[in-house]
């Protein structure tokens, strides 16, 4: 049951006692963003004995992530989930009546959530001895930074090492920019100032779908236009069918193949027209409540003076670093966002501390072998490591066993059998290589799939891996059953 030998598995402890103390004691390290990238590599820094500078504009850390990202969204979204199950429960014979919504509390508690989150990491800051500096940091040199603070006070200071961590801000397509509050980005989205009659979302991407199901639940009439053939552009077609099926039920359109030509203020909405093969003559143009635009993000790579460092940035605007999150400066190192995708907060984070563990003259490379994408939609889908897309791309030999929940005692209990979980193994070694899964709480299972492609497990080590009856993590395992045609909930015929 044991895996290869892996050649990443280190000691933590040992590491960690290595790097503390001697060289990194007397390094002064900026962090200019406070983001899920900016603050764990401040923090990690701090614990490593290195005077620590984090500069960022909001009163705490917390970045897009905290402020108008994962977080605020995840709040609403869990609303959402509460809203949809009690309005399912009619098949499980119980009837709520309709819910009543007070808008102006959902949003004190949406916003409560996040003031105790970034609260809390402003504590941890102080706690490290972090010097948070609230401003906008723009560069002399490579070495050091002019901090304009918030309250328009100017400092100038200098460095041995500086992280970049700026982040990313919402796309916006020139076309479709008309002034008009009724027209959102993801963080006008998020901030909720009514429930619309109905709304157009721009974009079949993850915060798209998200945003679109929050105000669906509220009672929004919905409808998404995707330019592409399908939602979630980049995720296996098997893993988005289900979530598919149910949008449908839930948004009164899905417009594949279909873009937005325009859009002009009328009266109390946005007029719409559309472009596109699928678009129908009696249906290319119609007035929406509001329009929220989700077309992807964008790096926030211009960060005043940085011509004055040896930085470099791609034509597509992400800062350009190698392995250990280095530029081409070799006093300048960047994460998250804005230096590429996956744009992720988990994935910004680990570069964080990848970063920090470099300028602490640590051998370390960013180089996972998963990093876990999921959307949080009912139902969730998500997938890390090799996808059955990507495998096909690169014509790589795959086998591919899938588990479907209408099998799982524990999915039929919670009425949601639509999901599947999918394990993508390699035909000679059998090793784990990818997992995708859709389905209720699938998000959380998935780290299981990480922890399997990032330990080099082999399909064998799922399968024999006792896992707790009745949950849906029994999927992982029965999937990595049914690799080997012995699933206990799946019967396949002996073929001849
Ligand atoms: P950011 O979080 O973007 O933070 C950068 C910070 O740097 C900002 O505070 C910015 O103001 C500051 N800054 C910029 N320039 C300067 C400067 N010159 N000086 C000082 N400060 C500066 N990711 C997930 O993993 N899971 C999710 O569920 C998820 N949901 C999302 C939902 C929405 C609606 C959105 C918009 C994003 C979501 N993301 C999610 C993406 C996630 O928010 C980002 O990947 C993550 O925040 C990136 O972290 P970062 O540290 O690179 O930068």
């Amino acid at each position: 049951m044991s895996a290869p030998d892996h050649p990443k598995k280190v000691i933590m402890n040992e590491t960690a006692n290595k790097m503390q103390g001697a060289t990194t004691n007397n390094l002064r390290v900026a962090v200019v963003g406070g983001g899920p990238g900016g603050y764990a590599a401040a923090f990690l820094a701090a614990d490593l004995g290195m005077h620590v500078t984090l500069v960022d504009p909001e009163a705490n850390p917390g970045g897009v992530c905290l402020y108008r990202g994962c977080i605020p969204s995840k709040a609403l979204l869990h609303v959402a989930k509460l809203i949809e199950e009690s309005q399912q429960a009619k098949n499980w014979g119980i009837d709520f009546p309709e819910p009543k919504i007070d808008l102006q509390r959902l949003r004190t508690w949406k916003e409560g959530v996040v003031k105790k989150l970034t609260g809390g990491l402003g504590l941890l800051s102080k706690q490290r001895h972090v010097e948070y500096i609230q401003g906008r940091a723009a560069f002399e040199n490579s070495t050091s930074l002019r901090i304009t603070k918030t309250d328009s006070a100017e400092v100038v200071l200098s460095f041995d090492r500086i992280i970049l961590a700026t982040g990313s801000r919402p796309a916006i397509i020139p076309a479709l920019k008309i002034d008009s509050p009724r027209l959102m980005d993801s963080t006008g989205g998020l901030n909720l100032e009514d429930i619309p009659g109905s709304l157009l979302v721009v974009g079949g991407g993850y915060i798209g779908l998200e945003l679109g199901s929050v105000y669906a639940a509220l009672g929004t009439h919905v409808t998404v236009v995707e330019m592409l053939p399908g939602l979630l552009p980049g995720a296996d077609r098997d893993l988005v069918l289900p979530l598919h099926k149910r949008l449908e039920k839930k948004f009164e359109a899905i417009l594949l193949n279909t873009t937005v030509a325009s859009l002009k203020v009328e009266g109390a909405g946005i007029r719409a027209t559309f472009d596109g093969a699928s678009v129908k003559d009696g249906n290319r143009e119609r007035i929406f409540d509001r329009v929220l635009v989700s077309v992807g993000r964008k790096p926030n790579s211009e960060i005043t003076g940085l011509k004055k460092t040896q930085v470099q940035v791609s034509p597509r605007g992400f800062i350009e670093v190698n392995k250990q999150l280095q530029t081409a400066d070799p006093a300048i190192y960047a994460i998250g966002d804005v230096v590429g995708e996956p744009m992720l907060a988990h994935k910004a984070s680990h570069e964080g501390r990848t970063a920090v563990e470099a300028i602490a003259g640590h051998k370390v490379a960013f180089e996972p072998a998963a990093i876990p994408a999921v959307v949080f939609t009912d139902p969730e889908v998500a997938w890390c490591g090799l996808t059955e897309t990507q495998a096909e791309k690169e014509k790589r030999e795959i086998k591919v066993a899938k588990f479907p929940w209408g099998a799982s005692g524990r999915a039929v209990t919670l009425d949601r059998p639509e999901g599947m979980t999918k394990l993508l193994v390699d035909p000679q070694s059998e090793r784990v290589l990818g997992v995708g899964i859709v389905g209720a709480g699938a998000g959380e299972l998935i780290a299981e799939g990480v922890l399997a492609v990032e330990m080099a497990a082999l399909a064998s080590d799922v399968a024999m891996t006792i896992h707790p009856h009745p949950t849906l993590s029994e999927t992982v395992m029965e999937a990595a059953e049914v690799f080997f045609g012995t699933s206990t909930d799946v019967y396949r015929p002996k073929r001849g």
